[in-house]
């Protein structure tokens, strides 16, 4: 079996790529990537020498590239990890979100439905949601809940994820997508929330939180939902839509708490910076579907899974902090002020 995982430099897909090379040794994994800010090719150290295991970098948009690529490779599988995905560069530069997250969903899908595909995986959100009110505990995401979305960001998921279940309609494609909460783990880049605190953190930095904290996450280890991806790719049913969740809500503020207190950090580097405009208020995800369907069940609950994250950011320093220390710290910089 020939994958093509798309976007496997980064974070998810990077944790994908190790998942399947070392779990699958007879199939061929082809991590294709542009290297955009956010692709790291450190991330793939553990795996690179691996002979199941190759890298090839290009762009999901490039229409000339991917159908050379398609013509040469003949994939058995897609796996479309590669996006723009980080809701505040959306709100900054929308256009690169449509590029990458839109046009590049449908070069790969029209690339599929030329050169044949076995399956089709769009690794989506549970933004395309948009959010749930703070007060009502009861409610989650279903796969049947309206897509309403709130950024640039999860518009160009949503919209992704459209015209994936229009190919199926239409042209028969064998698709499936699965639309997960926020991940956390190992080799996430440090813009986010998780990764940016620990590393403000551990340098006694002014760690900004949006608005009053309040806002309500629910938290995937990144090694559950790669299970979950490979049991959708062999098991899903075509045409379909699967929610992953880990039952692990947490507001923002008990995040970061949780960190400080696990770094033995003073709860005073807490600075509380102006809230991002549209702001989801909730998100939750009800993975029954998964669960009973597929007999998926996460192995990390978030207490356990946030102590091995710091510990693995704490013996992993030379990992991030080249990130930190380059082009990243200017867009920092422009986003919460210069320290
Ligand atoms: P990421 O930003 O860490 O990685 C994206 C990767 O895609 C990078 O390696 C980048 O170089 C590559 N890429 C960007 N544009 C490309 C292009 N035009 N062609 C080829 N490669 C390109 O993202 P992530 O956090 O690992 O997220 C992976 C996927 O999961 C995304 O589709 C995202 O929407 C989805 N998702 C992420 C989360 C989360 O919590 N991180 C939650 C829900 C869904």
């Amino acid at each position: 079996m020939k994958i093509i995982v798309t976007g496997g430099a980064g974070f998810i897909g990077g944790n994908f790529v190790h998942h399947m090379v070392n779990k699958y040794p007879d199939y061929e994994i082809i991590n294709l990537d542009l290297l955009t800010y956010a692709g790291n090719l450190e991330t793939l150290k553990p795996v690179e020498d691996k002979p199941n295991y190759r890298f090839i970098k290009g762009d999901i948009a490039d229409r000339t590239f991917i159908f050379d690529l398609f013509e040469k490779e003949k994939p058995d599988v897609v796996v479309n990890f590669a996006a723009e995905s980080h809701v505040d560069r959306s709100i900054t530069d929308p256009e690169s979100f449509v590029r990458t997250n839109v046009m590049g969903t449908t070069t790969l899908l029209d690339a599929c439905r030329t050169y044949g595909i076995k399956r089709y995986h769009q690794v989506s959100t549970d933004e395309v949601y948009g959010d749930l009110p703070l007060d009502r505990p009861d409610l989650f995401f279903t796969e049947e809940t309206p897509l309403h979305t709130s950024s640039p960001y999860s518009s160009s998921k949503a919209s992704a994820d459209l015209f994936v279940l229009a190919y199926q309609r239409t042209f028969g494609l064998p698709v499936t997508i699965s639309r997960c909460s926020n991940n956390y783990g190992p080799y996430h880049f440090p813009e986010k929330l998780i990764p940016l605190i620990i590393s403000r953190a551990l340098a006694d930095e002014d760690l900004p939180v949006y608005g009053t904290g309040e806002n309500v996450r629910d938290w995937l280890h990144v090694s559950d939902h790669c299970e979950a991806i490979d049991l959708i790719i062999h098991k899903g049913r075509v045409g379909e839509v699967y929610n992953v969740g880990g039952h692990n809500e947490r507001t923002n503020l008990e995040v970061v708490k949780t960190i400080l207190r696990e770094l033995d950090k003073p709860e005073s580097l807490i600075k509380y910076v102006t809230d991002r405009p549209g702001h989801d208020r909730r998100y939750a995800i009800d993975p029954k579907k998964l669960e009973t369907e597929l007999g998926w069940k996460p192995k990390y609950n978030f207490d356990t899974g946030i102590r091995q994250t710091i510990q693995w950011y704490l013996d992993h320093e030379d990992w991030w902090k080249h990130i930190v220390n380059g082009e990243y710290q200017n867009y920092f910089d422009n986003m919460y002020g210069k320290r």
